[in-house]
């Protein structure tokens, strides 16, 4: 077992300042029109291929790290720079992850790859769970996936809501009911690749926040896959449900509540860099600004809101680091992963509402960034698991007993 510690190493450093440069230099200078805009950010997802930031090579080391927090280093400091933007530059990461999370070794080498495609090709994944009726609650997927015995092919049928790259990507990850009445448990994972006939986008989503981040319904009609697309395989699915048939619906696990437990601290890491940037303009804004003869930071309500500030995102990383690190050495056991998402989206969300309050009408505009990092914060508090979600998983971890 690693030894946690809280001095990042060598390469940590290296690469938060290689990120921290890639932040200031080509996602700062664009963040408003990107988010006026609200379409992906192509060049700036191009630039991140170039440098070697957005690609399959430097999300299978950072997942390797053994200490855990390659991961929410560098999402920390990349949502810093902007998180929409960040989003874009992340979001082929969560198909990537789970393609990882339930696939074999083989399909992990095909398909994960194709995720990112090259610095001269750049491909998108897309990770589609989420469905009109079905956000929290996935064990009520209503996307059907049917063995078609005569071909050896799946037939997936269906639409998914809210996917992050959804319908422009070339890779689509999706989650669907093989055996509704089995819930949670009947479920599984396919890979649709690039081309496949009846997979489409459908709305794409004017969002209050993350505007450069593309997210759209993806629908599924008639979709066919070959066989080797369900991910594990099918021997491996029919072991599941015979199991799962076995056992009824007893001690039924929500996978909402639970498979996501390891990625939340790269997810919460991503608040924390937004409530940072807050913060930082937020303090040097109230040192400059004067009323009463005095700068602002010298008034003590705003001199203790900076010292609240400074202390609640201090605390959501600690939070984050602990998660991290414990999720790479097999330790999480009270909901830790739930508790660092939880802490570091609803402080995102405070900071950045304080920092609007610290510039007054200016902060109110937007000729000035904090009110974007407001809006971009908020949806820390909705996906990967909404706040309600995370305390029903901490309660259910630290109870032993199902809270509902
Ligand atoms: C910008 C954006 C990007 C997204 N990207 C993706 C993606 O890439 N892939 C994907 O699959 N999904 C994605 N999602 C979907 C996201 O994960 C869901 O929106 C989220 O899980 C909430 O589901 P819902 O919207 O259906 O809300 P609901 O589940 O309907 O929840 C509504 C409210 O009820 C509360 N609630 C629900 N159940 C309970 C309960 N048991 N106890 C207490 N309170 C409860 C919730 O906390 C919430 O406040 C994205 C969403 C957004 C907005």
């Amino acid at each position: 077992m690693t030894e946690f510690s809280l001095r990042p190493n060598d390469d940590h450093l290296q690469i938060q300042s290689w990120i921290h440069e890639f932040a200031v230099d080509v996602m700062r200078p664009v963040a408003h029109e990107w988010d006026e805009r609200e379409e992906f950010p192509w060049p700036v997802v191009q630039e991140a291929a170039r440098n070697g930031l957005y690609s399959f090579d430097f999300a299978a080391n950072a997942s390797m790290d053994p200490t855990g927090l390659t991961y929410p280093i560098a999402a920390e400091e990349l949502f810093w720079g902007d998180a929409g933007m960040g989003l874009s530059i992340f979001g082929s990461g969560l198909a990537a992850t789970g393609i990882a999370g339930t696939g074999t070794p083989e399909q992990v080498a095909e398909w994960a790859p194709q995720c990112f495609g090259t610095a001269d090709d750049v491909k998108l994944g897309a990770f589609c769970v989420s469905e009109p009726d079905a956000g929290s609650d996935v064990s009520s997927l209503r996307t059907r996936a049917v063995y078609d015995q005569a071909t050896g092919e799946w037939v997936l049928n269906g639409t998914k809501a809210w996917i992050t790259n959804g319908g422009i990507a070339d890779i689509h990850v999706v989650v669907a009911a093989v055996d509704p009445e089995l819930r949670g448990r009947g479920q599984a994972s396919f890979v649709v690749p690039p081309g496949t006939k009846g997979l489409s986008m459908g709305q794409k989503y004017k969002k209050h926040g993350i505007r450069a981040s593309h997210t759209a319904e993806v629908v599924l009609d008639e979709v066919r896959v070959p066989g080797h697309c369900l991910l594990g395989g099918k021997e491996k699915l029919d072991a599941k449900l015979a199991r799962a048939r076995e056992a009824g619906h007893s001690g039924q696990k929500q996978p909402a509540m639970s498979t996501f437990e390891m990625t939340r601290p790269t997810v919460a890491a991503q608040a924390v860099g937004i409530a940072r940037a807050a913060f930082e303009y937020s303090l040097e804004y109230a040192k400059e600004r004067t009323t009463f003869g005095k700068s602002i930071a010298m008034h003590q309500a705003i001199g203790f809101k900076l010292a609240d500030m400074a202390m609640e995102i201090d605390a959501a990383r600690l939070l984050v680091w602990r998660a991290a690190w414990l999720s790479r050495n097999g330790g999480l056991s009270r909901g830790e992963g739930s508790m660092s998402k939880l802490k570091a989206g609803e402080v995102a969300v405070w900071v950045t509402e304080q920092a609007i309050q610290i510039l007054g009408g200016y902060g109110y505009t937007r000729e000035y960034p904090v009110e974007r990092w407001h809006r971009d914060a908020k949806i820390y508090t909705i996906f990967e698991g909404t706040s309600e979600i995370q305390r029903l998983v901490i309660a259910r971890a630290l109870t032993g007993l199902r809270v509902e």
